[in-house]
């Protein structure tokens, strides 16, 4: 059962960016556990989901763009480190803390091999999760961006790989710098001029219709197969990637 907060502002408690909820999804089955984890989190000014399930934890996690996770490793359905498994292969580079038990010396080390970014031995207080969570969030910020999502579009940066879903998309290496611009700023109007300077690196000629001829391009590689269509025009302006939010 998905349990979604109040996404209250809590003016006294400073967030770890100004201006920006930072999202946490708690998988953990262990329900008591769960809604002190959320309870506690939420003191500290994050918004918090909670699934009490792996596969429901999975399926959140892949649909929404988390700022962590906390990762309870023994849970119905996928177990913790199945979930962190399948994240690390789709190159999903979210902060992950694993909550593990306390003679689980074999776990934390298989779960620091997936790439968890830190773990936390079941019970602990609930400050220090706190901080330990801000802690890889705010390392996780530092980080440079190697992965652009926009709805069920990613593009990896690192491996150049683009796909919508499960669908992968081979695109010339031209139509994924265009891509790239968009996807960087999702929401964002970009006019032909401002496309043309930052993927062509030259000058804008106004005769010229390259760029929609891009455009046409990804949208056929991108969108066709989709019922979300991705690239909107506005007229007389320009183009830009739905989303943003
Ligand atoms: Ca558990």
């Amino acid at each position: 059962m998905l349990e979604r907060t109040n996404r209250v502002a809590l003016d006294h408690v400073p967030l770890p960016f100004p201006g920006s909820a930072v999202k946490i999804l708690v998988i953990e089955d262990e329900k008591k556990i769960a809604s002190l984890i959320q309870k506690g989190l939420e003191a500290q000014g994050f918004v918090v989901d909670v699934a009490h399930h792996g596969d429901e934890g999975y399926a959140l996690a892949t649909a929404h763009a988390y700022d962590a996770l906390v990762l309870d490793i023994m849970l119905p359905g996928r177990d913790g480190l199945s979930i962190l498994r399948q994240l690390r292969e789709q190159k999903r580079s979210v902060p992950v803390l694993l909550l593990t038990a306390r003679s689980g010396l074999s776990e934390r080390v298989e779960g620091l091999n997936l790439g968890a970014d830190d773990y936390l031995a079941k019970p602990f207080y609930i400050e220090e999760l706190t901080a330990r969570l801000q802690a890889i969030v705010r390392r996780a910020a530092g980080r440079p961006q190697s992965l652009l999502e926009v709805g069920d579009l990613t593009v990896n940066l690192l491996t150049r790989e683009t796909r919508r879903g499960d669908r992968k998309i081979e695109l010339t290496s031209r139509e994924f710098a265009l891509l790239e611009y968009l996807a960087r700023s999702p929401g964002r109007v970009f006019t032909r001029a401002q496309i043309c300077e930052q993927v062509w690196r030259y000058d804008f000629d106004p005769g010229t219709n390259l760029v929609d001829v891009y455009i046409q391009r990804l949208r056929r590689k991108v969108d066709d197969d989709s019922p979300v269509k991705l690239i909107e025009t506005l007229r007389g302006v320009g183009y830009r990637l739905k989303g943003g939010d």
